[in-house]
């Protein structure tokens, strides 16, 4: 399935991202306090602040296997309920627009710790960052779903593998969109590998799920190549619906 080479260079590079991060001053990633090297990123004030999905994880599994209906997706994980006026919302801005793709390291693996103790019994072949579109990557300079499958590949030891589902065209955002609109909106924008053929599980990562449009469309395209893939969702935060 995959070569150890891929295995090696996946974790060679996690390791590098992370010795750079540690070059970079220790401020809290919401309210710019002190961290210290245990509360990692986040002081514990705001660390305190957060809605985290923990106790309501019956929920948020339901809201996004409901969101995306397809039977191939087994599970679903969040860290938080992302609050747009909260510590949520800072964190999620600092990773998308403010070039921290540490931030994506330390959610990704708060992510894994959260779910580590023998929920998840799947085991999966890899880490599937959801695409960006290439001229919005490369405006952004990264892909903020990479680094949080890489932190959160270094508690689960699943590879990443970038590159498996392309996002073939730019889509307007989802935010002030309903429901059917970003079904639209999102139809036929992705593409997925032959290489799936091969894989038995995978995981898939996002930042934010609303209503699970665009992770829908996606697993659609990865079971169009594979009908007996098995699919889990690991997401940062989860946009409750009322
Ligand atoms: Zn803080």
């Amino acid at each position: 399935m995959l070569t150890s080479f891929q295995r090696v260079f996946s974790q060679l590079k996690y390791l590098i991202e992370v010795v750079f991060g540690l070059i970079f001053p220790q401020k809290c990633l919401s309210c710019d306090n002190e961290t210290t090297t245990k509360t990692k990123g986040v002081c514990f004030a705001c660390k305190s602040k957060i809605n985290w999905s923990k106790p309501f994880e019956k929920e948020i599994n339901s809201q996004i296997l409901q969101g995306v209906n397809l039977s191939n997706v087994k599970a679903a994980y969040s860290l938080f309920y992302f609050s747009k006026e909260g510590v949520e919302q800072a964190l999620i801005h600092q990773l998308k627009y403010r070039g921290s793709w540490r931030t994506g390291l330390l959610l990704g693996e708060e992510l894994g710790l959260s779910i580590s103790d023998g929920e998840s019994d799947t085991q999966l072949d890899c880490l599937i960052p959801i695409a960006l579109f290439h001229r919005k990557q490369f405006d952004r300079g990264y892909n903020q779903a990479y680094y949080i499958a890489q932190g959160l590949s270094s508690i689960t030891g699943a590879p990443v593998l970038q590159k498996l589902v392309q996002k073939c065209k730019q889509t307007q955002s989802q935010t002030k969109l309903s429901r059917e609109k970003r079904r639209l909106n999102v139809k036929n924008t992705f593409l997925a590998s032959e290489k799936f053929k091969k894989l038995k599980a995978i995981g898939l990562v996002d930042d934010v799920v609303t209503t699970g449009s665009t992770l829908r469309e996606i697993c659609k395209e990865i079971i169009s190549v594979n009908e007996s893939i098995e699919i889990i969702i690991f997401t940062i935060g989860v946009v409750r619906i009322e």
